[in-house]
């Protein structure tokens, strides 16, 4: 007789979606994570503490804004309660999520601990030096993903994310000067957010776009939106950091040849890889490129073992893992038979920058790419009576249709409300919406998504 129906290794989006279902549906569910709580990275350093330094970003730009136009004076950040409100907002979810645990069934129990697999239904728990074993019928695998550290000369004297966000953020006071390498999505956020405060900021990107991996038309759209005060600079490949008496210096190359950049601290933000629990591969779980692999239901190729959230990296994202947690419950309740199935092309993903950006589903370059002819219709904020109100007028909403049925397949908004504006645009591309239907919506006045019927009536 096992001890558990499931154990999950992690207790971050991946896990506790379906951990929570799976109690409620009288299932015995044990959940192992290291930091002993719930919600993983995303609350601990991720989307929630990073979101909450970039909204008072957002409002004072938008205060800037509005002191520019004679609305009111000049205004000063304290950083200091900027990362106290950040810490105010994780240290409220946090109890909120204890309180959610307390009221769970008794089904449900929440292990600190590092897990291991020791076989395909075995995992071993250490926790503060004792080990013990526990054993499931099922068992989910959503250990997440950890910041990558590129392996140059001085990384150990760059900052990352974590000690911006973490709980505890160990970078208690805004650099003079800061240089970001990598203008991923976190870079970028970074850039914008910092910027924002008045810290100078200069990002190096490798490669010879922003957003690498990204729609090239939608990154271009994006970084000709950035405030111009952030230097970019693309083709930049960073060889190494050192410490002198002007600050770290960092060592570039480009087309142009070697170059540095002088700075007071130096963020990396080159991405993040997927974090596997020891023993994953010896009981025999088919893992390529660093994940383990998974059909659409996110089983592994041991039915009865799932690989959900960032640990199989198709998109690493907190409500893309909240989405596969609950795929994977769904088949979990149906005897491990695949019974939902998760499509990445219905996620959103935002870029947090000012202004922000956002798409979902399939975009040009890849339709492109696979041979998929697309219509598109575009809505400029420049029309827009809202970006007038926001005086905000920079951006646009961009949708793209299967010629012939004029069904949504993908869009993007970049500029203002892009991140809400987005799930609109994602709940039509999932549900198979027409841009007939999406002509007939009235949607609300004066609010920018107005543009979404707007642009769709283009075509119909
Ligand atoms: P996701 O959104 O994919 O669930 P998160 O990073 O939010 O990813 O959550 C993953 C959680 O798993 C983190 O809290 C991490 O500390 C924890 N974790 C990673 N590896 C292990 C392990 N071997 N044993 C227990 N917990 C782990």
């Amino acid at each position: 007789m096992r001890e558990f129906d499931t154990i999950t290794i992690g207790a971050g989006g991946g896990a506790y979606p379906a951990a929570f279902r799976l109690a409620r549906a009288g299932h015995k569910v044990a959940m192992v994570d290291v930091k002993g709580v719930l919600s993983g990275n995303c609350l601990a350093e991720g989307c929630v503490p990073s979101k909450a330094v970039r909204e008072v970003a957002a409002t004072y730009h938008r205060m800037t804004r509005a002191a520019a136009m004679g609305l009111s004076g000049a205004l000063e950040v304290s950083y200091e309660q900027v990362l106290a409100h950040k810490t105010r907002v994780q240290t409220l979810r946090y109890q909120q999520h204890d309180l959610e645990l307390a009221a769970s069934s008794e089904q449900l129990q929440l292990i600190k601990g590092r897990a291991s697999l020791l076989d395909p239904h075995t995992v071993e728990v250490h926790t503060d030096g004792a080990a013990r074993r526990l054993t499931a019928a099922t068992i989910i695998v959503a250990s997440g993903s950890d910041i990558s550290i590129p392996p140059i000369p001085g990384a150990d004297l760059c900052i990352t994310s974590r000690d911006l966000f973490a709980l505890d953020a160990t970078l208690k006071d805004l650099p003079r000067r800061l240089v970001i390498v990598g203008a991923g999505y976190i870079g970028l956020e970074v850039a914008s957010m910092l910027h924002t405060f008045g810290v100078s900021v200069e990002v190096l990107e490798m490669t010879d776009q922003i957003l690498p991996g990204m729609d090239p038309r939608f990154a271009q759209l994006l970084a000709s939106l950035l405030d111009p005060g952030i230097v970019i600079r693309l083709g930049a490949r960073v060889a190494r950091i050192d410490r002198s008496a002007a600050g770290l210096v960092v060592s570039y190359s480009t087309t142009d040849g070697p170059a540095t950049s002088t700075a007071d601290q130096v963020l990396l933000a080159v991405g993040r890889h997927p974090v596997l629990p020891d023993g994953l591969s010896e009981a025999g779980i088919t893992v390529a490129s660093g994940r383990p692999l998974v059909n659409p239901a996110l089983q592994t190729n041991l039915p009865h073992v799932y690989a959900t959230g960032d640990v199989n990296g198709l998109s690493m994202l907190f409500h893309s893992a909240v989405r596969q947690s609950l795929t994977a419950s769904t088949s979990i309740l149906n005897g491990n038979h695949a019974s939902d199935s998760f499509d990445p092309d219905a996620v959103p993903t935002t870029i947090f920058t000012m202004p922000e950006a956002a798409y979902v589903g399939l975009l040009p370059a890849r339709a492109a790419a696979a041979g998929v002819p697309l219509v598109e219709s575009a809505y400029s904020f420049t029309e827009d009576s809202r970006a007038q109100i926001m005086d905000d007028t920079g951006g646009e909403i961009r949708l793209f249709f299967a010629p012939q049925s004029l069904r949504l397949l993908g869009g993007w908004v970049v500029g203002i409300d892009a991140a809400n504006l987005i799930g609109e645009i994602g709940t039509s591309v999932a549900a198979g919406l027409t841009a007939h239907q999406l002509a007939r919506f009235s949607d609300q006045h004066p609010m920018a998504s107005e543009g979404i019927g707007k642009s769709a009536r283009q075509l119909v």
